[in-house]
């Protein structure tokens, strides 16, 4: 059997960048708690965004917890969230005890649609927040999206846990809003083995939220705390591997949209496939390709014939408004992420794949 391809899996640079941070700290014995390699990521990380200020997390999800924290969401207040999306853009609003409103995609985008927005505007004046997605890296109409909740007062947060290096009319996602969040988890464009980033403008708000993931400490030489805490930081070897990844981001990016545009050129000729929208303004880093299916072939016809030859693929996500856990929650829209959901698939994404991995690919689905 050949070796496994995977959606998306760590992909370390070859010049060991990585390893010399980590050594680093393995030499000052920084090891924990936080340190130069926590720092200078936060740094790096907001200077390769464009950004005033970031905090390093534990994780994607930690960083959406305390964004809903900074944005004053509490007990009982309503947050709207894009339904398609992966579970943990909405589970933060339940560590809340809030209550999520979840919102349809539009064709255009695959993201949160700006009309079904507007409609649920009118339904719940008083929202406190909204989750915007930029699912698979694609952007979502955030320029719009942004406009609309400052005019309402709403505190816009973006999830771009899988846009890392995604770019809307020149500027990075997760820059738009009053609050962006990223991921390092083992899947995505770049990766900490785990870990997420929180990232504003608002230089005090990230303080914050560095306060509040060490547990909320006072400051006195004994422990007090006023306000509850969390234990949410990123170590300072962790740290490490993403001071080493960011330096590979760029190349990153670049492989993953020479992966979308492989399979584009080699499966030009099959009918029944329709590509991720494509938007002018729009830049995306790619970071899943997808298609949807307009014909006979399903995408379970492609996920199963793929895994046969031990290759990963997985179908869109399934939207939050059809989980049996967020079944009894509001919905806004129509049927647009059902159907992206019962008609795509995300294809092999790894940026370890070479052009023979990827012939082999196009091959087996173009057999089928
Ligand atoms: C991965 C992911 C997250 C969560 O990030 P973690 O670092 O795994 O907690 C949140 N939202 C989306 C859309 C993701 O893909």
């Amino acid at each position: 059997m050949s070796k496994r391809i995977y959606l998306s899996s760590p992909h370390m640079s070859d010049e060991g960048y990585e390893m010399d941070y980590v050594k680093e700290a393995f030499e000052t014995n920084w090891i924990a708690p936080l340190g130069e390699n926590v720092n200078k990521f936060e740094q790096e990380f907001a200077e390769k965004v464009g950004v005033r200020a970031a905090a390093a997390l534990s994780s994607g999800t930690a960083a959406l917890h305390l964004a809903l924290k900074a944005a004053g969401v509490g007990s009982g207040d309503i947050v709207f969230c894009q339904t398609l999306t992966f579970s943990a853009t909405a589970n933060p609003i339940i560590y809340q005890n809030a209550t999520p409103v979840f919102i349809d995609s539009n064709y255009e985008t695959w993201n949160m649609c700006p009309d079904a927005l507007e409609e649920a505007f009118n339904k719940y004046p008083e929202v406190k927040a909204v989750i915007v997605v930029h699912l698979y890296g694609l952007s979502a109409d955030i320029e719009r999206i942004a406009q609309m909740c400052k005019e309402r007062n709403v505190v816009l947060i973006e999830d771009a846990a899988e846009s890392l290096g995604s770019l809307y009319n020149g500027q990075q996602t997760g820059t738009f809003g009053d609050f962006g969040i990223f991921s390092f988890n083992g899947n995505k464009i770049i990766t900490t083995s785990g870990g997420g980033m929180l990232v504003s403008n608002n230089e005090e708000a990230i303080e914050k939220a560095r306060f509040w993931a060490t547990q909320s400490r006072d400051k006195a030489i004994h422990y007090q705390h006023s306000e509850l805490g969390y234990n949410y930081r990123m170590s300072n070897v962790l740290a490490g591997i993403g001071r080493g990844q960011l330096k590979v981001l760029d190349e990153r990016v670049e492989k993953k949209r020479y992966i979308y545009e492989f399979y584009k050129r080699e499966l030009k000729e099959l009918n029944g496939i329709k590509w991720m929208p494509e938007i002018k303004i729009d830049r995306p880093n790619y970071w899943l390709s997808a298609i949807t299916l307009t014909g006979d072939t399903t995408p379970l016809d492609i996920i199963d014939t793929l895994e046969k030859e031990n290759i990963e693929s997985r179908p869109v996500w399934k939207p939050m408004h059809m989980q049996p856990y967020f079944k009894n929650y509001d919905y806004v829209g129509s049927t647009i992420s059902e159907q992206l959901f019962g008609n795509g698939v995300c294809l092999p994404s790894e940026t370890k794949m070479t052009d023979k991995d990827l012939y082999r690919i196009t091959s087996i689905i173009k057999s089928l």
